[in-house]
């Protein structure tokens, strides 16, 4: 896994969470709760984020977040460049985009996005916290992916997972 150009990664559960639960439950549970109304002021910028996302742009290399959204396209992508903007990432992404609610979505986002920037799958990783949203829909395109360590995802050993999200520096 070596000779990465690309960064597709996920957004919540792996650059944020909940303030609340952090990794010890998925993160969605946050935007179903009705007592919620700003959300923001519930969720944290996971540690290591800012320097990890500050060491690949030196490297340069493209960073684009994948974060699923219910909603319709339109208001997905104001959801989600709002929180981009919340959380003062703007400058760290090469690019944002608001994936589809089905599984195989970020998978088709990543090879649209390829394409596009005629880069080679093996030169792409994936990074998220989830495995059928995140991990699997990677791997079947044929992207590598890394998950991020959680009480909620089983620690199968055929995946590969970091502690940090600074240990995928390592596997550059
Ligand atoms: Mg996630």
């Amino acid at each position: 896994m070596k000779n990465k150009t690309i960064i597709f990664f996920d957004g919540d559960g792996t650059l944020w969470y909940p303030i609340k639960t952090k990794h010890t439950v998925k993160p969605h549970w946050l935007y179903k709760d009705v007592n919620i109304k700003d959300y923001h002021s519930h969720l944290m910028l996971i540690s290591t984020v800012e320097s990890t996302l500050k060491k690949l742009k030196k490297l340069g290399i493209i960073t684009v977040i994948l974060s699923t959204h219910p909603h319709e396209k339109v208001e997905a992508y104001k959801i989600i460049n709002k929180k981009v903007k919340y959380f003062n990432l703007g400058e760290l992404f090469t690019e944002v985009h608001a994936t589809r609610e089905y599984y195989e979505s970020k998978g088709e986002y990543i090879l649209e996005i390829l394409r596009k920037l005629k880069i080679p799958k093996t030169k792409a990783l994936m990074v998220g916290d989830n495995y059928l949203w995140d991990y699997k829909p990677a791997k079947k395109v044929g992207i590598d992916a890394l998950l991020v360590k959680s009480d909620y995802m089983k620690r199968d050993k055929r995946l590969k997972t970091v502690k940090n999200l600074s240990d995928i520096l390592n596997y550059l």
